[in-house]
């Protein structure tokens, strides 16, 4: 009996080193397979920190034809059929996990393929096949009611998104004084992390301030523990702006996402997968929705309100007086993020023109036309991503809630913020 025993457990044991060794060649070819696609399609490799020898050369670029999309396709495919014989690797749930992010994120690649080719996808389709999401609609309706509101409250005369954008003027940050605020907000956010989650002792980041970029700001993840965090300066920034940035491309966002999957996987596990980080995948949902959504896991309720006003109003010499009525406003505008997205589906399924799209984000989301071109930049530059940050919130959100993290149970809050940065979950899997 014990002897039969003892031969099953050490057979199980042989059979599942060999898948866990399976899927970890498959892991490596998906790598070689992500770098490979970043010689067509800048910004696809976001980070990449596993061995360097594995990092295409310029040699290694060729001629984009129908050989070239050939080939991807095949290795491509070639992946997922190995995938679908490696069914039985799926033992435990993080390996289910693991099983179905692969899965997903190699859906995306057949995607990105086609866009290499030359291909353009709808909007909506884009987003399903790169980011494995729905993107849900909103006629003018649903932002009018919002907009009404703000008509009532923001002072002035005369057309709307004009009025606010003068009455947020007075929250800028006078430029000389950036660099002091943000270094306290994210010292702030780094101190408050730290307290719920465990990083290497190693982590660190800097910081480094920029001009002529589409983006707010970024986070280039290097590997063990270090972010290169840049923050563009082209627009003036407005005081609510800085723990916004803080959280979302640091603590706990970007940074802290980052860092986790690269001990919890890379290190502990010899996962190689999650040592590049393809932009135009599954992956960015979950990394831009956390990211958002952290802003309220680290500065929850009132908290962000009153830290902004204690310590960031009195560094930064901005007078508070108006600081009520800015936060109602603010609040209320978050309500008009998804007309960015109505904005982006139709500028690039070409329904409206570029002065249409501005005028669009001007009346709906109410921005300055300054900062409609910039978001316009971005939209083109970057398309279906930009429903990876407002409909990512609201994927995290809903799912850390619907578990029982809510406003109330900030501790069970942090538990499954951090629980969720450290799998390796992907969009369709928070439902
Ligand atoms: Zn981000």
């Amino acid at each position: 009996m014990l002897l039969i025993i003892f031969a099953c457990g050490d057979q199980n044991k042989k059979s599942i080193n060999e898948l866990e060794l399976k899927m970890n060649e498959i892991a490596a070819q998906y790598v070689k397979l992500v770098l490979e696609i970043g010689i067509y399609k800048p910004d696809y490799v976001d980070a990449y920190y596993g061995p360097a020898e594995w990092k295409p050369n310029k040699a290694d670029q060729k001629e984009i034809d129908s050989t070239l999309i050939n080939s991807l396709n095949k290795k491509t495919d070639a992946l997922l059929n190995k995938l679908d014989a490696l069914k039985d690797y799926q033992a435990t749930e993080l390996e289910t996990l693991r099983y179905r992010f692969l899965y997903k994120q190699i859906l995306s690649i057949k995607g990105m393929i086609f866009i290499i080719s030359g291909g353009t996808f709808p909007f909506d389709k884009e987003a399903k096949i790169l980011y494995d999401t729905e993107v849900p609609h909103y006629n003018k309706e649903h932002f009018q009611k919002i907009i009404d509101e703000l008509n009532k409250i923001v002072p002035g005369n005369g057309q709307l998104s004009k009025r606010l954008n003068d009455f947020k003027d007075q929250f800028i940050i006078p430029p000389d004084k950036l660099d002091t605020v943000f270094t306290v907000a994210i010292n702030e956010c780094r101190k408050r992390t730290l307290q719920y989650i465990q990083l290497p002792d190693e982590e660190n980041f800097e910081v480094e301030f920029v001009k002529n970029k589409p983006w707010g700001a970024y986070n280039w993840y290097k590997g063990n523990s270090f972010s290169l965090i840049q923050v563009n300066t082209d627009l003036p920034m407005q005081i609510d702006r800085v723990i916004d940035l803080a959280a979302h491309e640091g603590y706990p966002g970007h940074h802290v996402f980052n860092a986790l999957l690269e001990k919890n996987f890379v290190k502990e596990k010899g996962w190689i997968e999650f040592s590049v980080y393809p932009l135009f995948s599954p992956v960015s949902l979950i990394a831009e929705g956390t990211a958002n959504y952290g802003i309220q896991v680290v500065l929850p309720g009132n908290e962000q309100i009153e830290f902004e006003q204690e310590v960031l109003f009195p560094l930064a010499g901005i007078n508070s007086n108006n600081a009520d009525l800015y936060y109602r406003i603010l609040s209320l505008l978050k309500g008009l993020n998804y007309a960015g997205n109505e904005a982006a589906r139709n500028y690039l399924d070409n329904n409206w023109t570029k002065e249409e799209t501005i005028a669009y984000q001007t009346n709906y989301q109410l921005l300055s036309e300054k900062r409609a071109k910039k978001k316009l930049d971005f939209i083109m530059k970057y398309r279906s991503y930009v429903i990876n940050y407002n409909l990512g919130e609201d994927l995290v959100k809903s799912y850390i809630e619907l578990n029982g993290g809510t406003d109330d149970y900030p501790k069970r809050r942090w538990e499954l913020f951090e629980q969720l940065m450290s799998v390796p979950q992907t969009p369709s899997g928070l439902k």
